[in-house]
C-alpha cells in the first residue's frame, strides 16, 4: 500500500513538472510603426499576442482617432464643421471628447484639441525632429496674421457637445494627437486583461504601459529621455504591475530655423510653441487617456501650474527644465533615479 502511493505522488510530481514545462510564459517582442511613431511590445505570455495588439492600435488609429484617415470618425466629424445640425457620435468618441473639454477645462485651455488648423498650419506632421539645414527642409515659418486668423477658430468652449453628438464651428479641425496613444495604451490593457497574459511593456511613441510581471519578478525599469541627448536617460522610473507613462518634450518634432527651435507642442493662448521654462513632463499614473493628455497640458503649462494640475488629478509628474535641472511631485520620488549627477 505504501508502496502504491509512493508511486503514485511519483507520477503526480512527474506530470507537475511537465504541466509547469508546457505553460510557462514565453518572451514575445515585437517592432512596428503605427499613430505615425513606433510601437515596441514585449510580452510574457503562452501565446503571441504582439499581432492582436498592433491590430488594436491601427484600428484605433484608422477607424476612430486619425484626423489623417478618410473614413475615420474623427475625420468625418471634422468633414462636417460648421453644419447646423449636430454630429452623432459613438459612445467611445462621446467619451473621449467630453474627458478632453474636462481637460481643457481644468488646464485653463493649454490643453486644446480644437487648435487642429493651427497644427497643420505649422506643418507638425513634416517635421521628424530635422532642422532646416536640411536642403529637404520645406519649413515655412506662418505669418502672424495667418496663425492669429488660424487660432480665432479655434477654442474648446466654441464645441456643443450634447445629445450625444457634437457641434463643430465653421473653419475648425479637431486633433486627437495628445491623447491618442494614451487611448491606445487603456484599449490595449483591456485587450491583455482579456488574455492570459503574464506581463507586457508596451511602448507606442511617448506613451507606455506596463502590466502585470516578469517571470524573476523583477521590476519595469522605463528610461526617461535625456532632452539634450535622446540617446542617453536622466533617468529611470522602476515600476511594477499596471502603469501608464507618458513624456511630451520638445526635442520629439522640431525645426530649428535661424537659431530658434519650433516644437510640436503649442500654446493654445498664441498659437506658437509653448515656451514653458520646460524640455519634458513626464507624467506618471495607470490611466492611459490622462497619462498622454497630462503631460501635453503640463508641458505648456510649465512647472508652476503643471504641477498644481497634476495634483489636482493625483497623478506622478516629472519636469525636465530648460537648465537641464528636474523637479518633481513628492510621490515621484519613490520611483524615479537618477542616471547622471544633476546639473
Ligand atoms: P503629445 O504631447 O502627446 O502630443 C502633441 C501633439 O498634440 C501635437 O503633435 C499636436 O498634434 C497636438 N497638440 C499640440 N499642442 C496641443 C495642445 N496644447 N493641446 C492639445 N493638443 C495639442 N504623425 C504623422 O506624422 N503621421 C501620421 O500618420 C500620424 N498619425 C497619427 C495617428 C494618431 C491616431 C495619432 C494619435 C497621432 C498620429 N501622428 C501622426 C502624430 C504623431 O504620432 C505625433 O508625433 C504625436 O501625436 C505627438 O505625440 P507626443 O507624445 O510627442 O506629444
Ligand atoms: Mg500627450
Amino acid at each position: 500500500m505504501t508502496k502504491f502511493f509512493y508511486r503514485l505522488f511519483f507520477i503526480c510530481f512527474v506530470l507537475f513538472l511537465t504541466g509547469c514545462g508546457r505553460t510557462s510564459p514565453r518572451h514575445y517582442t515585437d517592432t512596428d510603426t503605427a499613430m505615425g511613431t513606433v510601437i515596441i511590445q514585449q510580452i510574457y505570455a503562452k501565446e503571441d499576442f504582439t499581432d492582436e495588439v498592433l491590430t488594436c492600435i491601427r484600428r484605433l488609429e484608422t477607424e476612430s482617432l486619425s484626423k489623417r484617415v478618410e473614413g475615420s470618425e474623427i475625420f468625418d466629424i471634422n468633414g462636417e464643421a460648421g453644419k447646423e445640425a449636430e454630429i452623432p457620435l459613438t459612445p467611445e468618441m462621446e467619451e473621449v471628447l467630453s474627458r478632453c473639454l474636462e481637460i481643457s477645462e481644468n488646464s485653463e485651455g493649454a490643453f486644446d484639441i480644437t487648435i487642429g488648423e493651427v497644427v497643420g498650419l505649422w506643418d507638425i506632421d513634416s517635421w521628424a525632429g530635422m532642422s532646416t539645414d536640411n536642403p529637404d527642409s520645406s519649413f515655412r515659418l506662418p505669418a502672424q496674421t495667418e496663425l492669429s486668423e488660424t487660432l480665432a477658430l479655434a477654442g474648446y468652449e466654441k464645441l456643443t457637445l450634447e445629445n450625444h453628438g457634437i457641434r463643430v464651428p465653421e473653419g475648425m479641425a479637431l486633433d486627437l494627437g495628445a491623447v491618442g496613444k494614451g487611448i491606445a495604451l487603456d484599449e490595449i490593457l483591456a485587450l491583455l486583461q482579456e488574455r492570459e497574459v503574464m506581463g507586457a511593456v508596451i511602448s507606442v511613441g511617448g506613451s507606455i504601459l506596463t502590466y502585470g510581471e516578469k517571470p524573476d519578478k523583477s521590476p519595469w525599469k522605463i528610461a526617461i529621455a535625456d532632452p539634450e541627448n535622446q540617446g542617453g536617460s536622466i533617468g529611470v522610473l522602476t515600476l511594477t504591475g499596471q502603469c501608464c507613462v507618458s513624456t511630451s518634450g520638445d526635442y520629439e518634432r522640431y525645426v530649428e530655423a535661424d537659431g530658434v527651435r519650433y516644437h510640436h507642442l503649442i500654446d493654445p493662448a498664441t498659437g506658437y510653441p509653448a515656451q514653458s521654462g520646460i524640455r519634458s513632463v513626464t507624467i506618471l499614473t495607470k490611466n492611459g487617456f490622462l497619462s498622454d493628455a497630462l503631460s501635453t497640458a503640463c508641458f505648456v503649462l510649465g512647472e508652476e501650474k503643471g504641477m498644481e494640475l497634476a495634483e489636482r488629478y493625483g497623478v506622478e509628474a516629472l519636469f525636465v527644465r530648460e537648465d537641464g535641472s528636474i523637479s518633481m511631485t513628492e510621490g515621484m520620488q519613490s520611483y524615479f533615479s537618477l542616471s547622471k549627477p544633476e546639473k
